[in-house]
């Protein structure tokens, strides 16, 4: 059966060599007991672990079934183990974290057996040893005779043709000595069984032969078996097993069972990678508390990344889901002038640099060339200045734009209807109402304000309170944003309507600008906002309108044509031919449109961005209306004449039409106005910021004056409706997707041949990319910033696998004796790090998800969206991957340190 020949070992260590075995030659017949008897050190162990095929012999031979193992591979010996060896040490090794059953499974779990045999076999072998019922106990519940049954049970769940035994009562009392001695001598029955022991009394009563050992070399042996008596055993067995075979496959039903047979005669030890999981889960189950801990330190790098991720998806959904919303506060612009916004903002950020930064001398003060940076910002600004030549043919192409493209189109002709719209206006309540203009109303107010202590901020009349305006041309996409919450939707030319802001509020400056104060209420308004001590008279400060009042029937604005309101003189100095009247009275009615609020809209609930702002709003058929009425009037031909208006302008400081009013000032004293002071032109265009900087930079010669100067009289004359080709265009898209559509709707005009370039703007497009590009920054550099911590926590789990590679080496050592490969307990080690990259994963992003939850919570009801922290679950799946990922790679080299035990050394370990 097995045959040592000339067995020699030695173990070489840094400081010496022992010899432990110095030339062992036996033969073991297929059936018997032996005792291996010797003093501690005279090599027993060694000459066990070696006939386990556990250690490797140094020289010599040993031959299993006539075949030397000379050649034998790391597998060949797994394999042997597996199938033919069962070991029994004298500290039972038992894997503490598997229950009893699991302990004994083990080596059938190693050679790839069904769960449900491997179920029954062990149970059956527990039960032979006399362990019925104590499957589901853990060694630790066990005594130490029972631990060795187990372990027996174990060493014989495989049925192998050899039990080895080292010191199996060693550790065990009299009694359970006996009991245990009495199993393995009925084992014995059935195979051979070696027993290594230094008691010679259990060897005598026992054994049905005993080898003595000493110093490495075999001294006595009682019951030699020759060699030659060996060799025809082998043969003997070779023919049964063969018989046997045959029989089996002659006797197998069908060609597939035949293959099985087969097979299993070749059947190698294998652990297949679940089982290594179940172990490696059973273990980290086993140590919950740490698993849990390592879990959550390895989740931490997890969760910074998911979080940062979730952010900037949930931003980015957030700034998606305003996108419809902004665009209607954002329409696509055309205009006549305007700034390229991306080049503009690019000159922003270019800072003043001086040029001689290399070789300054150090006593000097150098010259910092402001004139320069100067003219290079008039150069760039110009260079972003935009022209558009808007014509006739390209407004026909606009309208002819496909109507599905656009949910309205707002053609605005710089009409201000100021001048031309009259209303009631009173003093007092009991005062007489005198039917005046909206411009005289906002010059009087503005020089109340001057002269009170608010002359500070007298020109916000006109900057914060809009005149009114045209609405987008369809009222149903306006329904889409605003709630009527008085009134009725408007109709036709005659009707005109308040906006509301998201507050459902209008401010004083616009109610006063339109008459909607008396006199008195506006200035009480003033003193109480001026004066800490002033108490105020009872009744006059109101800080509410009811809707009745605001859509009061007799509230009528009634706008005259140019024709009505300018008239043909020369009675004011300086002004040589136009007088411009302030009050309606004597106007014929002749033209004149009649003006009433009939409805009140507000933003809807989830509108930040709305196509209005809070205002008075007219119909695109009054502006209509306004074009054809006014087209030709006297004023227009009359400021068209540059001659007439270039002395206008030199006429006074306003630069406007001067016209004479009366009113009753602040102090309450009557005025009539014509002096300097308070007569303020009748169109006083207030010209852009960059226009302005840039006429400045000029140099404010006479070229630049008259440039401005014609500015100044396009204006006018748009603001008096003498201009039908809009000097600006709003296109409100239907939603945000379709805008790309409505863009390429109006690049096409460009690529047309013949026609001058229409640049537009799409600032919304401008402001989400630059977010968006914002957004990706951050978001890149937080995740450089967390994956410190990820890389943190992977060398800290590569760290506790080396621990639990030093705490699971004797678990190491079992697999390999019971026949595990390296392979296999590197899959172990694997599975280990798998499952707690695969917890830290979940933790990490089971955590942001409950974060994201709070956080989304929190911020509904601050901002109203609730999806702000947002992990895409692709991004989850890949982080969980990542995280598995890297605690595998910081487990590869405690797993490969694991394989590479010594099974030898590692059973020593104690
Ligand atoms: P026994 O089991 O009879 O007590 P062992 O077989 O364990 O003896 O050891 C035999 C000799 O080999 C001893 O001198 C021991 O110190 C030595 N030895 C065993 N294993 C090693 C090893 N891994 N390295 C060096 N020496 C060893
Ligand atoms: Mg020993």
């Amino acid at each position: 059966m097995l045959q040592l020949k000339d067995i020699k070992k030695d173990y070489v260590t840094s400081s010496e060599t022992v010899s432990a075995l110095k030339g062992v030659s036996i033969s073991f017949r297929q059936k018997e007991f032996v005792s291996i008897l010797g003093p501690s050190g005279c090599g027993k162990t060694t000459l066990l672990n070696i006939i386990g095929g556990l250690d490797h012999y140094t020289s010599g031979d040993l031959v299993i079934n006539g075949r030397s193992t000379k050649l034998y591979k790391d597998r060949d010996w797994d394999v042997y183990r597996n199938h033919r060896i069962g070991f029994i040490f004298q500290s039972y090794n038992l894997i503490p974290h598997q229950t009893v059953l699991g302990n004994v499974e083990l080596a059938l779990t190693i050679s790839g057996v069904s769960r449900e045999e491997r179920i029954q076999r062990a149970k059956n072998a527990l039960d032979r040893v006399g362990l019925a019922g104590q499957y589901y106990k853990k060694p630790n519940q066990l005594s130490g005779g029972q631990c060795q049954r187990v372990a027996i049970a174990r060493a014989l769940v495989n049925d192998p043709e050899i039990l080895l035994a080292d010191e199996p009562t060693g550790a065990l009392d009299t009694v359970t000595s006996v009991q245990i001695m009495d199993l393995i001598k009925e084992i014995s029955g059935e195979r051979l069984v070696i027993m290594v022991t230094h008691n010679p009394e259990i060897a005598d009563a026992y054994s049905s032969r005993i080898i003595r050992l000493r110093d490495g070399v075999v001294i006595e042996d009682t019951n030699p078996f020759s060699p030659t008596d060996e060799e025809r055993e082998c043969a003997e067995i070779h023919a049964r097993e063969e018989m046997e075979l045959a029989a089996a496959v002659a006797y197998a039903p069908t060609p597939a069972a035949k293959a099985a047979v087969m097979k299993k005669k070749k059947e190698r030890a294998k652990m297949s990678i679940f089982t290594a999981f179940m172990l490696s889960a059973r273990n980290l189950l086993s140590k919950k508390g740490r698993t849990t801990m390592v879990g959550i330190a390895g989740s931490i790098g997890i969760i910074g990344i998911a979080l940062v991720l979730a952010f900037s998806a949930g931003i980015k959904g957030f700034i998606a889901s305003m996108q419809d919303d902004m665009l209607s506060g954002n329409p696509i612009e055309i205009a006549e002038t305007s700034y390229d916004l991306e080049m503009l903002s690019g000159m922003i950020s270019a800072s003043m640099k001086n040029e001689i930064s290399n070789g300054k001398l150090p006593d000097r003060v150098y010259i910092n060339s402001l004139v320069e940076y100067l003219a290079k910002m008039n150069k760039d600004s110009e260079a972003a200045k935009i022209e558009n030549n808007i014509t006739k043919e390209y407004i026909e192409y606009l309208k002819a734009m496909p109507e599905d493209f656009y949910a309205a189109m707002l053609f605005n002709y710089g009409i201000d209807l100021n001048a031309n719209l009259y209303v009631d206006f009173k003093y007092d309540k009991n005062s007489e109402a005198e039917n005046i203009s909206i411009e005289r109303i906002t010059t009087m107010y503005t020089a109340i304000l001057t002269e009170s202590d608010f002359s500070k901020y007298a020109s916000y009349v006109t900057a914060l309170a809009p005149s009114m305006q045209q609405m987008p041309n369809n009222i149903d996409y306006i329904s889409t944003q605003y709630d009527l919450v008085a009134g009725r939707l408007p109709s036709g030319i005659n009707d005109i309507v308040l906006v509301l802001d998201s507050k459902d509020e209008l401010s004083d400056l616009l109610l006063a600008r339109f008459g909607y104060y008396t006199q008195l209420e506006f200035t009480e308004i003033i003193k109480k906002a001026t004066d800490d001590t002033y108490t105020g008279e009872s009744g006059l400060y109101r800080d509410s309108f009811t809707y009745q009042e605001l859509l009061d029937e007799n509230k009528v604005f009634t706008w005259y044509p140019n024709n009505t309101i300018f008239e043909k003189t020369s009675s004011i100095p300086g002004l040589s031919k136009m007088t411009y009247h302030s009050s309606s009275e004597g106007f014929s009615k002749d033209g004149a449109v009649d003006l009433r609020v009939v409805g009140i809209l507000t933003p809807k609930d989830n509108i930040s961005f709305g196509s209005l702002k809070s205002g008075i709003y007219y119909s695109e058929e009054l502006t209509n209306y306004i074009l054809e009425a006014n087209a030709g009037s006297e004023i227009l031909d009359f400021v068209s004449d540059s001659k007439n208006t270039f002395s206008l302008m030199q006429s006074d400081m306003s630069y406007g039409i001067r016209y004479d009013y009366s009113y009753i000032s602040y102090d309450g004293i009557e005025r009539d106005e014509n002096s300097e002071k308070e007569v303020i032109g009748l169109v006083s265009p207030t010209i852009s910021m960059m226009e302005s900087m840039m006429s400045a930079m000029g140099g404010g010669g006479s070229g630049s004056q008259t440039e401005y100067f014609e500015t100044l009289q396009k204006t006018f004359i748009r603001n008096l409706g003498g201009n039908d080709i809009p000097s600006k265009i709003h296109i409100y898209p239907t939603s945000f997707d379709e805008k790309d559509r409505v863009t390429g709707y109006l690049d096409d005009w460009n690529k047309k041949e013949g026609v001058s370039e229409i640049k537009y703007t799409d600032t919304l497009e401008l402001i989400i990319d630059l977010i968006n590009t914002m957004i990706d920054v951050v978001t890149y550099a937080l995740i450089a910033f967390t994956s410190v911590s990820l890389v943190v926590s992977t060398v800290m789990i590569g760290i506790i696998t080396f621990v639990s590679v030093v705490e699971r080496i004797k678990e190491i050592g079992v697999i390999r004796a019971l026949g595990g490969r390296k392979k296999d307990v590197s899959h172990l080690f694997n599975a280990e790090t798998f499952i707690i990259g695969l917890l830290a994963g979940l933790i990490g992003v089971g955590v942001t998800y409950l974060l994201s939850l709070i956080v989304n919570l929190i911020l509904d009801d601050i901002i109203g969206y609730d999806y702000i922290a947002a992990l895409p679950p692709l991004q989850a799946v890949l982080l969980v991957l990542l995280s598995i990922g890297l605690t595998l790679i910081s487990g590869l080299i405690p797993a490969r340190s694991a394989a590479k035990r010594d099974p030898v050394v590692a059973l020593r370990t104690e």
